[in-house]
């Protein structure tokens, strides 16, 4: 028998699988390789002390995934995670839509002493220089860091992560931050977990307790993967996202109304301030029984609440706004299944 840990690495297809004519790094055709093709691509991969198991669970291109899409992947991930002889898991995605899924595996995932490691590339697999094989290597690497009786070197990582550029990144702070140039990923005023050097991680510094000690505690709603995904989805809510600007027009969200939303994260400007026809057309909507949660549109920082409590009328989500909608969502989508309470 193999005593070798197993390294489940679960793919969905993004830019990593992608395939372009040319040498180019846009125009290209995500999600079109398979993983045993990414994997051949790395035969560093074969001297890690790990079996490595790999299925594709979706093929696609992030800006298109969909809530039955993160249930998928969300299943997939725990299924693997329970098996005693998985050690981590590596999760390939497109860069496009990767901060949701991650947020989505960390609300939901159920408690565990292994890592996710989420992995994406900025180039196709056939650009002159891709970035895809280094950052799966630099996954499978981390997601074995520290194992006990023979992982790779550095310490044992928790919870939901994604690595890029040789960059760690939470599942709370990473964020895309660059369309098209390398690092594309970055994780905000708290800077990266930490980085993979060589095959081993290096944490930085006061950022590091959260994921290496102790077991991650799992997400707040696990109920969501306790029932059939056709179930789940079933009593999916409507929730878009609006950013107040100079010159809103309010019909937005009288729109968004008549269209059947359950609600609206906003993304205000500033410290929380809206536009006053945007203000007044959530006072209205709000009343009719519809949601809403703010975050702020600055690209760093979160809202700070005023002293006074009456300052303001709707939750804030400090998280940026992409996941703060799908937190409002998961809120929302939670209160409809029986026994899924929100933490
Ligand atoms: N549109 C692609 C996707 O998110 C981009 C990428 O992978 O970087 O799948």
């Amino acid at each position: 028998m193999n005593s070798l840990p197993v390294l489940a690495i679960l793919a969905t297809g993004g830019t990593i699988a992608g395939v372009a004519d040319a040498q180019a790094h846009a125009g290209y055709q995500a999600a079109a390789l398979r993983i045993e093709d990414l994997l051949a691509a790395v035969p560093a991969l074969q001297q890690l002390p790990a079996r490595l198991q790999a299925s594709q669970v979706l093929q696609k291109d992030s800006k298109d995934l969909d809530a039955e899409d993160w249930l998928g992947i969300a299943h997939a991930v725990r299924q693997a995670l329970a098996d005693p002889q998985t050690a981590g898991v590596v999760l390939t995605h497109g860069t496009d839509t990767l901060e949701e899924t991650a947020w989505f595996l960390h609300r939901v995932l159920p408690p565990s002493d292994k890592p996710v490691l989420l992995v994406s590339s900025m180039r196709p697999a056939t650009a002159l220089s891709p970035d895809g094989p280094q950052n799966l290597l630099d996954a499978c690497q981390a997601a074995l860091s520290g194992l006990p009786g023979g992982g790779t070197a550095g310490p044992r990582l928790r919870g939901v992560l994604a690595v890029a550029a040789g960059a760690l990144h939470t599942a709370r702070s990473v964020q895309k931050m660059q369309p098209f140039h390398i690092p594309a990923f970055g994780s905000g005023e708290a800077g990266p977990l930490g980085w993979v050097e060589n095959g081993m991680v290096r944490l930085a510094g006061a950022t590091a307790g959260e994921v290496a000690a102790g077991d991650w505690p799992g997400g707040a709603y696990g109920a969501l993967l306790m029932r059939p995904i056709p179930e789940a989805l079933g009593v999916l809510p409507a929730v878009a996202w609006l950013s107040s600007h100079a010159h809103f027009d309010p019909r937005q969200v009288r729109a968004l109304q008549a269209a059947g939303f359950d609600g609206v994260l906003v993304a205000a400007t500033g410290n929380g301030t809206l536009h006053h026809a945007l203000e007044a057309a959530l006072m209205a909507a709000q009343r009719a029984g519809f949601s809403v949660a703010l975050t702020s549109r600055c690209p760093q920082g979160r809202i700070v609440p005023a002293p006074s409590a009456a300052a303001s009328p709707w939750p804030i989500v400090p998280l940026p706004a992409a996941k703060a909608r799908l937190e409002l969502l998961m809120q929302l989508w939670c209160a409809r299944l029986q026994g899924c309470a929100p933490q």
